[in-house]
């Protein structure tokens, strides 16, 4: 407690003063449970006493580093104000000189010395970057997962970050919102397991260590459902979908221990989430005993009074009031509303109280506490451990590593793949040399020009072994606008000078001359990912034109579909012999894609959100209900008056769960160990799974309930079980899942969480579509 002793005699010489100002600042308030039950409570408290109004207030800020640029920090607005004691954190800042200088301001300059506490977006890795987080939950691989927010947490935290805004775990069925490249998909069980990897991954269990992360579960709530997928548009849903659909992942974060929560911009019954006590309070603290702090998402506050809440000092009042703790880039000075800007008058009307300030200001001095910060403020600034624990070559194995893992083989006619390392391989398309679009969209920390691009990847795999021939094919759109617009943040594919033609004929001249095409066509990086939302869910148009071309030639075409988000992909399903969707894969993007290309790398991951047939389907998933008058047939024959569309058939393209492999899985014997149980029961759910192909693989085993009858109406299908097993050639592995009565329940029409009796029905197989069934029954 060094550091505390340093604070209070700091303090002391002022003290007299600050309290004869100050009065009212001073008083002990009463405490709420949590922080009775806070380690730091008496701590935070002692240093709660010596705070002024503007003091409290400024821990709640949390700015952007603006100009800080190292050794400009002391002369820089953002430095005057950490001084004056009126900033609690910083975000948008690295590396341990930048961030041991300011953190110096603070702990030396400012009145009490309090350290700041420095946040960042690190979502899919640091500098090591993993595949965006939708292609890293087609891994189905928990473990993994896991490991890729430790090694960011190692990462970050070397580099003098000790806070990251992640996990997002936004349940999405909408692609055209593009920030589903930044979630883990449609299914809240899958979310909610990856949720807890995550947090565990960032904070192991003591956020002490100068190694770990306080990780900040986002955006709190239901962001992935706005209105026609546009971002930040407005949520409306009823509390029962609520429930069951859409929190689980929030709280399943929460119950592994998750430090800070972030508020989204979106509204909830009419009330934004930034300003909703209902969300931030009664659901978070009450009902599932939250106590760490709530942060705004950026300018949330501000937002409020965009929405129509009320003018700059409601909004800010209602913020405070309903749990928001940190206010996120309020008082950049575009922006007129902020917590720094009108709480203290707020305070002095009567309409906070300063049991609301202390509320917000314990949970902020907490949490620096829990990072260890008043023991060794500069614990995150080790410049030795930047130099040798940042992007190492084990990181970057591992990212080689996770990112084949995260591949999802969509089609592969004939086996087209893997190809051979020989002959003559043409490599075509605009994005065979984006090196930096490989780390895909939210990579902030990221080095773009250090990841491997494919062309990169395929010249270091294939060595003398093969002739590899390149042509770029097209620019990413017709579109110059659109193409600025998706490859924004240092991620800009220049536009190629010669004309959509001449790129085309150069093409085809490559494409003559290659025993195989390798295709790399898709989105940019930034066409997904935040206000990247998207109408056409297409191919660019001037790249199908080029795959059509290709096509043509009569070669046969591999295509390394790069995307943030589920495509519609029915004519390059029809015509297009092999299809293998890799994300974005991150840093080693090339060499993993390479890997999975020759076969190296046997492809395993399985899609987490549907892919449509068209827009029109949109939303689209897979844990549906079954309506008053289901298609009864999955042909896709239309039926009048029945629930479908006369244009286009109900099933997606791609379901969820869907992935191939090089080889192939076959299921048999599905078996359970009982057709009754009671409400303490479970129940043993067994099938035999046979690697009959000609590879070594590995498999996710998909277990899924139907819940026949109950007081509201189920969903058709629900994701309760997976595994992903590996499996030799010619082997058969029998795969066992324990159902017990907690997986059988859900949310009813009053809230509550309840398993009802009745018939239920056990579906196991390779994707959400299987049909492999068995059933029993729940007595009471
Ligand atoms: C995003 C958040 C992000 C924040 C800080 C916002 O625009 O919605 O996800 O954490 O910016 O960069």
């Amino acid at each position: 407690m060094k550091r505390l002793i340093n604070i209070k005699t700091i303090a002391i010489a002022v003290m007299a003063m600050t309290l004869a100002n100050c009065n009212s600042n001073t008083t002990t308030e009463i405490k709420s449970t949590s922080d009775t039950e806070n380690p730091f409570a008496s701590k935070v408290d002692s240093i709660l006493e010596l705070m002024t109004i503007d003091e409290k207030i400024g821990q709640l800020n949390l700015p952007t580093s603006g100009d800080i640029t190292t050794g400009a920090a002391k002369g820089s607005d953002v430095g005057e104000r950490i001084k004056q004691g009126k900033v609690g954190g910083l975000f948008n800042i690295k590396t341990a000189e930048k961030i041991y200088e300011v953190q110096k301001i603070a702990v030396e300059q400012s009145r009490l010395g309090i350290p700041l506490i420095f946040g960042m977006d690190v979502i899919h890795g640091y500098k090591t970057t993993f595949p965006i987080p939708l292609g890293l939950s087609s891994s189905w691989d928990m473990e993994m997962i896991e490991k890729t927010a430790r090694v960011a947490a190692i990462e970050a935290s070397a580099d003098g970050i000790n806070w990251t805004f992640s996990p997002m775990v936004d349940i999405s069925r909408d692609p055209r919102w593009g920030r589903v490249s930044e979630g883990n998909g449609e299914d809240p069980f899958l979310g909610s397991r990856i949720a807890e990897a995550m947090v565990k991954g960032y904070q192991q269990d003591d956020l002490s260590e100068n190694n770990t992360l306080m990780a900040c579960v986002k955006h709190f709530a239901l962001y992935g459902a706005p209105e026609a997928g546009r971002d930040y548009n407005t949520v409306d849903m009823s509390r029962i979908r609520m429930y069951n659909e859409y929190l689980e992942p929030y709280k399943a974060a929460i119950d592994a221990g998750v430090g800070s929560v972030m508020a989204s911009f979106n509204e909830i019954d009419g009330v934004p989430a930034t300003g909703n006590k209902w969300l931030l309070t009664d659901l978070l603290r009450h009902d599932w005993g939250f106590n760490g702090f709530v942060v705004t998402d950026y300018t949330g506050i501000y937002e409020m009074t965009e929405h129509g809440i009320g003018d700059k000092y409601q909004v800010s009042e209602q913020a405070l009031k309903a749990g928001v703790d940190m206010d996120m880039a309020g008082d950049s000075p575009s922006i007129p509303v902020a917590f720094v800007k009108t709480l203290k008058e707020s305070y002095e009307n009567g309409k906070v109280s300063m049991n609301d300030i202390d509320t917000a200001v314990r949970r902020m001095l907490t949490a620096k506490f829990q990072l260890g910060l008043f023991d060794d403020p500069y614990k995150y600034c080790d410049v030795n451990r930047a130099k040798t624990e940042i992007f190492t070559p084990e990181n970057k194995a591992f990212a080689r590593t996770v990112a084949a893992e995260s591949m999802v083989l969509l089609k592969n006619e004939d086996q087209l793949l893997p190809i051979k390392k020989s002959g003559t391989i043409g490599l075509i398309g605009p994005l065979a040399k984006a090196t930096n679009n490989m780390a895909g969209t939210w990579s902030v920390a990221t080095d773009q020009e250090k990841s491997n691009s494919v062309f990169d990847g395929l010249t270091e795999v294939i060595g003398d072994k093969a002739t590899l021939l390149y042509a770029k094919g097209s620019n990413i759109d017709y579109d110059l606008g659109l193409e600025q617009r998706a490859t924004m943040f240092g991620k800009d594919i220049p536009r190629d000078g010669r004309t959509d033609k001449q790129l085309l004929d150069e093409a085809l001249q490559i494409a003559a001359k290659s025993d195989v095409i390798v295709a790399t066509i898709g989105e940019s990086a930034e066409l997904s990912g935040e206000s990247s939302s998207r109408t056409d869910l297409g191919i660019p148009q001037v790249q199908k034109d080029l795959l059509n071309a290709l096509l043509k030639t009569g070669k046969p075409v591999v295509l390394v579909l790069f995307t943030g988000r589920p495509l519609v992909l029915v004519e390059e399903n029809e015509n297009v012999p092999a299809i293998l969707n890799v994300w974005f894969p991150g840093s080693e993007a090339g060499l993993a894609i390479s890997d999975v290309l020759f076969g190296d790398v046997n492809p395993s991951g399985k899609l987490t959100a549907t892919f449509p047939r068209n827009v029109g389907q949109v939303p689209i998933f897979y844990n549906h209900k079954n309506t008053g008058r289901p298609l009864g047939n999955d042909q896709g024959i239309f039926e009048k008056f029945k629930s479908n569309y006369i244009d286009v058939r109900n099933e997606p393209l791609y379901p969820f769960g869907y992935g191939l492999s090089y080889t192939k899985f076959d299921y048999s014997n599905l078996a359970i160990n009982t057709a009754t149980i009671d409400m303490n029961g479970s129940v043993e759910v067994s099938v035999d799974v046979t690697n009959s192909g000609d590879y070594d693989g590995k498999e996710v085993v998909q277990l899924y309930v139907r819940d026949l009858v109950g007081t509201v109406t189920r969903p058709v299908k629900e994701l309760k079980g997976f595994q992903k097993v590996e499996i030799k050639k010619g082997e058969t592995k029998t795969v066992s899942f324990t159902l017990t009565v907690e997986d059988l329940k859900f949310y009813n029409s009053e809230l509550d969480f309840v398993a009802e009796p009745g018939q239920f029905q056990v579906f196991v197989g390779g994707n959400s579509d299987t049909k492999m069934m068995k059933e029993f029954e729940l007595k009471n």
